[in-house]
């Protein structure tokens, strides 16, 4: 397959695992880190019953790429709230709620939008209170709001007669509040997000068939959970919508969404598709807090589509995405059948129905049947208006099918996307921009460019005063890259050694095990780089301290050093992007880095700049003159140095930076990278 430069995109967070990690990680004993937190709705709405509950839940308010650090008390230690719990529409949020708030000693109302008060909530009660909670309606029985008390709860199996995620999650959750062993029984298999995730956080969940039923078993609930640390993947619901605007593009550009949730009860389209000859390779990326994640990578494919049979056991895994599957089929070559859809019916709209006035209107044939259509792929072109009976799956389904080769139609109500997908317009409106390709900038440095999946490296080198440290952070900044400044984990050995018995002396005579044993390390928090040593973050003026400063190039020049801090450099690639900074980023840690740039000034700025940064207002003409006659030397000191001397990498771009102030050294560079962006973030 084409491995060429493609486009990479990210989706909105998957609102289901985002609710489940907000309430588990408030159940959890420590602080639990959420990265990629989709701030819509439903987990806003859940984020603040949480932090009513007397959670602490930072990072919410932001701009939304940081992420939610959330301080779980412990099991049985939320507090009685001011007021009623508003979640707002989250059905999510209040079913999952009510059933961690049956295990604590308090009495909490819950109430929600007029939507969701008219959801039925009978289902969660009955087992809640048959476990010994209280539940009451305030209002109109079976519906929000309602009072939970909670407090000592016995052991149940609960046998629901029909399979419901959020029912079992409920119980699971009664369960591992109150200490008590807790058995759901549903007959056939529902979403099993909360069971990977509980298991994550050191729960043992026994799943399996009993019977005809499907069995989720909690035997012996732990006496604490362990705190989060993931990032919420992409939805695939929203992810498929991109999948099909890249099948249906000409050409043959690949389309990489990244980190998209793979959990197999949600990704039943994949099948289809490949029988469709849509190629979707799956990365995979690890799977955080239990579920899987992968990057999904399509190829367009224009007008290679093969009609597809759709039917039977494979519907309920993507119901949901049959609107998609539709749009798809209007352009395969033959007769696609879908049937076994009958539930259709009753979504947001007449799904089958949408479809196929919508389809018929453009000029596609189509029959209706009561559980499913028939249609006929056409490859002429495709206009019309596009009525979408206020339903977001019809009107983006029909979105990417307009966005495609030949086809030019007008969407009657887009804004009704916005209640799963918010930004998706903008999203499909970016998306095609960078189809078209960017023209490359004429300051690009010639390399071959990287995979849409490959981490971007900077590798930023300079000589003293040059401006690099600064710039380099920066730019990184812009990016939205990590900065890697290497320099630091020589001070972070430096000090380390400093720390330990065996101190610095002949430092040239360490061995190995003694650099093991300071095991230094690096957290990243928002792309800013910091140290660990032993395990304990450093301070920055701890690695500033003029005894490491004094110590640091000679520690640096000891080989053994720089092999040891190699791998842990590298690591640091991860990401979209990193600027790594220091004078072998481009040379011996980084040697294939996209683009390489050596700072440099005219010696007398060099030697201005430093004076200034020690504090100087004003430095006199003779200051300056002393100040460059040093660095002179230490430039010939480290240029000629055995060990890593500073020299300028092949293939990098000097930038004098004599005329620039800071920001104009990062535009330089930014422009510089710009060429190997092809990048599409959501946000
Ligand atoms: O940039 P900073 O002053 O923090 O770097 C401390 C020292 O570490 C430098 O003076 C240099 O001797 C050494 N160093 C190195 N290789 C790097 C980065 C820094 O030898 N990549």
């Amino acid at each position: 397959m084409d491995r060429g430069e493609g486009l990479t995109i990210r989706v909105p967070g998957d609102k289901s695992i985002t609710q489940r990690a907000l309430i588990l990680g408030a159940l959890a004993d420590g602080e639990s880190r959420i990265g990629a937190v989709p701030r819509g709705g439903d987990p806003l709405a859940t984020a603040r019953a949480v932090a009513a509950l007397g959670v602490e839940v930072r990072g919410l308010d932001g701009a939304g790429t940081e992420p939610v650090t959330i301080r779980g008390p412990g099991l049985r230690r939320w507090t009685q709230p001011a007021g009623a719990l508003d979640l707002c529409n989250s059905g999510t949020g209040t079913r999952l709620l009510s059933g961690a708030l049956a295990a604590q000693p308090l009495a909490v109302v819950l109430r929600g939008d007029a939507s969701l008060s008219q959801r039925p909530m009978e289902r969660i009660a009955a087992p809640l209170r048959r476990m010994g909670a209280s539940v009451d309606y305030l209002g109109r029985p079976g519906v929000l709001p309602m009072r939970i008390g909670g407090g000592v709860l016995t052991s149940i199996r609960h046998d629901g007669e029909v399979a419901s995620a959020q029912v079992k999650s409920a119980v699971l959750l009664a369960g591992i509040g109150a200490g008590v062993p807790v058995e759901v029984r549903e007959p056939h298999r529902s979403r099993d997000h909360s069971e990977r995730m509980l298991e994550a956080m050191g729960a043992e969940v026994a799943e399996g068939w009993r019977g005809d039923a499907w069995s989720v078993r909690l035997a012996d609930p732990p006496a604490r959970l362990e705190p989060l640390d993931m990032d919420i993947p992409g939805d695939f619901s929203s992810a498929i919508f991109f999948i099909a605007w890249a099948a249906l593009a000409t050409g043959q550009r690949p389309v990489t969404i990244r980190s998209v949730g793979l959990n197999p009860t949600r990704t039943g389209l994949l099948p289809v598709l490949a029988r469709m000859g849509v190629d979707v390779e799956v990365l995979p990326r690890g799977a955080p807090g239990g579920e899987p994640v992968g990057d999904l990578r399509v190829v367009g494919k224009g007008a290679g589509l093969q009609a597809v049979e759709v039917g039977g056991d494979e519907v309920p895994g993507l119901i949901d995405e049959v609107p998609i599957v539709a749009v798809l089929a209007a352009r395969a070559d033959g007769v696609t059948r879908i049937a076994g859809a009958a539930e259709l019916r009753v979504k947001e709209s007449d799904r089958l129905a949408a479809l196929a006035v919508n389809l018929r209107r453009m000029g596609v044939a189509v029959e209706e049947f009561p559980d499913g259509l028939e249609i006929r792929g056409t490859g002429k072109p495709l206009s019309g208006r596009v009525e979408c009976f206020h339903d977001h799956r019809i009107a983006m389904a029909f979105g990417v099918l307009g966005a495609s080769p030949g086809c030019d139609l007008a969407i009657d109500d887009p804004g009704v996307a916005d209640v799963s997908f918010p930004g998706f317009w903008e999203l499909l409106a970016r998306v095609e921009r960078h189809s078209v390709g960017a023209a490359p900038h004429p300051g690009q440095i010639p390399a071959a460019p990287p995979g849409a999946d490959r981490c971007i490296v900077v590798a930023v080198d300079g000589s003293a005063g040059s401006g690099k440290s600064t710039t380099a952070a920066a730019v990184a900044r812009r990016l939205g890259f990590r900065h890697l400044d290497s320099g630091a984990l020589y001070r972070a050995v430096t000090l380390a050694l400093l720390q330990s018995e065996r101190g610095c002396e002949d430092v040239e005579e360490v061995t190995p095990a003694e650099l093991d044993a300071l095991r230094i390390g690096l957290d990243w928090h928002d792309g800013t780089m910091h140290v660990r040593i032993r395990g304990t973050l450093v301070p920055d003026e701890a690695l500033r301290e003029p005894r490491v400063t004094s110590l640091v190039s000679r520690v640096s020049a000891v080989p053994l050093v720089r092999d040891h801090l190699l791998e842990l450099q590298r690591s640091a690639a991860a990401g979209p992007g990193l600027v790594a900074e220091g004078r072998d980023m481009g040379t011996v840690i980084f040697p294939s880095a996209e683009v390489k740039v050596h700072l440099d000034a005219e010696i007398r700025e060099r030697a201005r700049r430093r004076l200034l940064q020690r504090g100087r207002r004003q430095p006199a003409a003779e200051e300056v003159d002393a100040e460059a006659a040093r660095l002179e030397l230490r430039d010939q000191r480290d240029s000629t140095r055995a060990i890593a001397p500073l020299t300028q990498a092949e293939g990098a771009a000097t930038v004098d930076t004599t005329e620039l102030d800071p920001p104009g050294q990062t535009e330089v560079i930014v422009q510089l990278v710009l060429p190997f962006l092809t990048s599409v973030e959501y946000n």
